[in-house]
């Protein structure tokens, strides 16, 4: 469990007030506490900072770069930067934009794009929920359609269909490839828990979940928003305007893109209560990212 320790501009300069500190954080989140070598297997032992480097060496004399395989390997930016931009991704509520950051870390405008590109794929790594409901709960199911940029030279634009689920506060969304009932179907057997019951609309892709046993409410749009029990589908359609609020920001989300800002905003929407710090959950977790990992991430919010 984390310790809140603090998530103010002033706390972070004392925590990091060099690179060497960043890079130590790295370190000891990927290896330090378990001291293990990946080299000579032993577990415990000396480790000690090259001068000069971004390595550790190891007693066995094996070298370790901590930044290998994650979302800063083989960037000039410092690593303080990297770090302070992940402290106003994790402390903003709404998203950073590129020209903000290239501002605000005195970066140019190509590293500003790739830092946050980088940062979402970080937040996109880290421990997500796998399933949503149970015998007893609600599980609110809905697209939305989002306007997206195939071609940015020709200004070619498209909507990308996007599914979502929530219950209890909590989201679960992905890019589909359309609305057809086949393609909801996969989704709800993958994500939801037996026993749940499911609250959509009146759309038709929806007929089959009565059939199929699921326990199925519909609110009729056409009737009004909530049903005779008083049921809204409004947990999820809360979420969209939160995710269309920040896409807002970001003006222009690639198609190729877009499974990235989905999971920057399921990642802080979903620890919107979090009574930990999200700031550190981000520095202490560092899944490998590689292109070898790159498809399964993907796999994770692009359901196409
Ligand atoms: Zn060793």
């Amino acid at each position: 469990m984390f310790t809140y320790k603090g998530t103010s501009v002033k706390e972070f300069f004392r925590r990091f007030p060099d690179e060497y500190a960043c890079l130590h954080q790295v370190f000891e989140s990927k290896w330090g506490r378990s001291g293990f070598c990946p080299e000579c297997k032993q577990a415990g032992g000396n480790w000690y900072h090259c001068r000069g480097t971004k390595q550790y060496q190891h007693r066995c004399r094996a070298r370790l770069s901590p930044l290998k395989d994650t979302a800063f390997y083989r960037s000039n930016i410092s690593l303080m930067a990297w770090f302070y931009g992940l402290l106003l991704f994790t402390n903003c509520p709404t998203g950073m934009r590129a020209a903000f950051m290239r501002r605000h870390l005195g970066i140019g405008s190509n590293g500003a794009h790739r830092l946050c590109h980088q940062i979402r794929l970080h937040l996109a790594s880290q421990q997500r929920t796998e399933s949503l409901g149970g015998p007893g709960k609600r599980v609110h199911v809905d697209e939305v359609f989002l306007r997206v940029v195939v071609d940015p030279a020709l200004d070619r634009r498209r909507l990308s269909t996007v599914l979502g689920l929530a219950c209890d506060g909590k989201v679960i969304t992905g890019v589909v490839p359309d609305r057809k009932a086949a393609t909801i179907r996969s989704a709800i057997n993958r994500f939801v828990l037996p026993g749940s019951t499911i609250v959509t609309d009146a759309a038709r892709q929806y007929a089959w979940l009565a059939v199929e046993g699921w326990d199925h409410v519909v609110i009729n749009h056409k009737i009004a928003f909530h049903n005779f029990d008083g049921i809204t589908n409004n947990p999820i359609e809360r979420y969209w305007s939160v995710l269309r609020r920040m896409l807002r920001l970001y003006r222009q989300v690639s198609d190729t893109n877009l499974w990235t800002f989905l999971a920057e905003a399921e990642f802080r929407y979903n620890r919107r209560h979090s009574e930990v710090s999200v700031f550190d959950e981000v520095i202490e977790n560092f899944p490998e990212l590689s292109p070898r990992t790159m498809p399964i991430l993907r796999a994770r919010f692009d359901w196409t």
